[in-house]
């Protein structure tokens, strides 16, 4: 059986005060409703991100950065390695967002290095790939998912890639409010599955969590789940909201 996720991916959103104040919300309504069958992670910026790890003590509600350097550490000014992440209590990191990707001109080689890193300081990474609006109308985007997977990740050793939980997250529907439809994103969760079998194992691939991202709601959620390849999501926007996130956990399962 595969890990089921859902994470929260709050961006650059919520003050240190906001920021305890959402995960004391969360953190209740999780207690009260979750069924504790799949695993919610928050990532909230690095400036939360120590006093969010004392709020979730004992929750069962796990704790991500949403970047990371390659290096421990060094003079890279502005930038925070895997281990500082680590050292705040955070479990999971996200690299290759395509905000990242795009606005901050990271390359498949500087995410290999950084995922790397992040599991040989024992962080679970999720992975982001995805097609832009011109790569999907062009009708590249398996070709262009497989080169990120390929350039990014497949790399790794049979045990480092155990700690990687994909997701998929096509560009255009990341906070533009369209998404991809249950069949779109289950073709393309599918051939991701098939990628990694290719170069790993079948066995790896049936236990690789893949998740969607990209404008998941409350009232979309259950559609995407209920595809055989979906495992979960990755939501942006309606992980500020404690109730639509709640509500999109409980679709999830
Ligand atoms: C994201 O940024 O990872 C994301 C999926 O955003 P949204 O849910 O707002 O589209």
């Amino acid at each position: 059986m595969r890990t089921k996720i859902i994470a929260g991916n709050w961006k650059m959103n919520k003050t240190l005060e906001e920021g305890q104040a959402l995960v004391t919300e969360i953190r209740g309504i999780v207690r009260d409703e979750h069924t504790g069958k799949s695993q919610v992670v928050l990532c909230p910026p690095f400036i939360s991100l120590a006093s969010a790890a004392r709020l979730l003590e004992g929750t069962g509600i796990a704790l991500g950065a949403q970047n990371c350097h390659f290096e421990d550490s060094g003079a890279f000014t502005g930038e925070i390695s895997p281990l500082m992440v680590k050292s705040t209590g955070a479990q999971y990191v996200i690299i290759g967002h395509s905000e990242r990707r795009q606005y901050f001109g990271e390359t498949g080689e500087m995410l290999f290095k950084k995922t790397k890193a992040a599991i040989r300081h024992g962080l679970k990474v999720i992975f982001c790939v995805g097609e832009s609006l011109k790569e999907r109308e062009e009708k590249i985007f398996f070709k262009v998912v497989e080169s990120q997977l390929q350039e990014g990740l497949f790399a790794l050793d049979r045990k480092e890639f155990s700690s990687v939980v994909i997701a998929y997250e096509p560009v255009w529907a990341i906070g533009t409010g369209l998404t991809a439809t249950p069949e779109q994103a289950q073709e393309m969760h599918n051939y991701i599955r098939k990628v990694i079998g290719m170069h790993y194992t079948e066995e790896i691939a049936e236990e690789t969590t893949i998740l969607y991202g990209g404008s998941m709601k409350p009232d979309n959620a259950a559609g995407l789940m209920a595809q055989a390849d979906i495992d979960g999501g990755l939501i942006g926007g309606a992980a500020l909201k404690a109730r639509d996130f709640a509500d999109i956990i409980k679709a999830v399962g």
